[in-house]
């Protein structure tokens, strides 16, 4: 039996990485693409139906489960394992994402302030004040009781340099030490997370002051978050070789099917994206080379399966025409056999990327990706 929060390093090729990270609900293989599950649940699938596409890991938001119902609920209930039903990994964010989130304004009021201490926000659901510090939010993420907590950090926008400089990465640094030294829950995995937008430096700077924190893993926050994706990549070029090979790196929020090509190939290990799960409850079926949009007429008398190169559940049983009627007439079943497929489709591509690279075939996995992707837009 290895060790809680050791990570296992079983091939390498380039930068990309398989490997293996232990955590009180089990070994998570690494890379390894989690489903979001917001408000403790994976929208339109049960627990069974989320194990039989292939998930291991199942990210919860802090955010909304403080908010509602409640984390001291949900502890008393037996934590978010016993409550949501998966008895397999979980990770929590911060809720720091979600309140920074919430610059709009209601009523003339703004419905989020910070200072060097935390945040102040109003809830998107009945208007209420609350408070998060680092100090808070670990007592909220080790009531839900996940495998993997997030430390509170400041997500600034990625483009303001002085802001980021002078404000959110001090206030990022200081708070991650902060929630290092509140937390004590010795299931829980509490990760760091290295800010600074799309600047080198900054990137350098938090990157060294979050790795002498020594946490069991290390994320990188701030991306996917409107930079281009070719700033995006770069930052990965920059931030992941300043992490330590002998931890997990998990890539917060971001994740296409080309993202987990691009992202592996750059020595991610983690990701997590509502992308797949959203976008089918609006009727799009994501592809390895692409996607298509399922309420398109074109596929009314269609008896082909959404993707013939696909094994889900959807796949098998469905044609594209049943698939098209089912959103045209607003069933509920719709939503959930594209996000079958959907999260079958992200699953199946992390664990063929982690297969190739066991056998030292990534660099031809990948530009076979690229490839056939070109192909079918040509
Ligand atoms: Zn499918």
């Amino acid at each position: 039996m290895s060790d809680l929060f050791s990570y296992d390093l079983l091939a390498a090729e380039g930068e990309a990485r398989a490997g293996v990270f232990h955590t009180a609900h089990g070994p998570l293989p690494t890379p390894i693409y989690a489903p979001v599950g917001t408000q403790a649940t994976v929208k339109a699938m049960t627990p069974a139906q989320l194990r039989e596409v292939g998930a291991v890991l199942v990210l919860a938001n802090t955010y909304h489960l403080y908010l509602r119902p409640g984390d001291e609920l949900v502890a008393s209930l037996g934590g978010l394992h016993a409550f949501m039903g998966w008895d397999g990994p979980i990770l929590t964010d911060s809720g720091g994402f979600q309140v920074f989130s919430l610059a709009g304004h209601q009523g003339g009021e703004s419905l989020r302030k910070i200072d060097d201490d935390g945040v102040t926000f109003r809830s998107h659901i009945d208007g209420r004040r609350h408070r998060f510090t680092p100090e808070k939010v670990m007592e909220i993420e080790q009531n839900l009781g996940a495998d993997i907590a997030m430390v509170l950090d400041e997500c600034a926008v990625p483009d303001n340099y002085d802001y980021l400089k002078e404000h959110a990465l001090p206030r990022t640094h200081a708070w991650a030490g902060r929630c290092k030294a509140a937390h004590s829950r010795p299931d829980q995995a509490l990760f760091g997370i290295v800010q600074g937008g799309v600047f080198s430096d900054l990137r350098q700077e938090s990157a060294r002051q979050i790795v002498d924190l020594d946490f069991p893993g290390n994320a990188i926050g701030g991306l996917s978050v409107g930079e281009s994706k070719q700033a995006m990549l770069d930052t990965l070029d920059i931030t992941v070789p300043l992490l330590p090979e002998d931890k997990p790196r998990y890539l917060m929020g971001v994740g296409t099917p080309e993202d987990l090509v691009e992202g592996v190939a750059r020595g991610i290990d983690i990701f997590d994206c509502v992308l797949p799960t959203r976008v089918a409850r609006n009727g799009q079926a994501l592809l390895r080379t692409g996607k298509y949009n399922m309420r398109n007429a074109k596929f009314a008398e269609d008896p082909a399966p959404i993707d013939e190169t696909c094994g889900c559940y959807a796949c098998r049983r469905f044609s594209r025409a049943y698939i098209r009627h089912l959103l045209v007439a607003k069933e509920i079943l719709g939503a959930t056999l594209l996000t079958i497929h959907n999260l079958y489709l992200m699953l199946t591509l992390i664990h063929d990327i982690r297969a190739a690279i066991l056998v030292g075939q990534f660099a031809d996995f990948r530009a076979a990706f690229w490839a056939a992707r070109e192909e079918r837009a040509a």
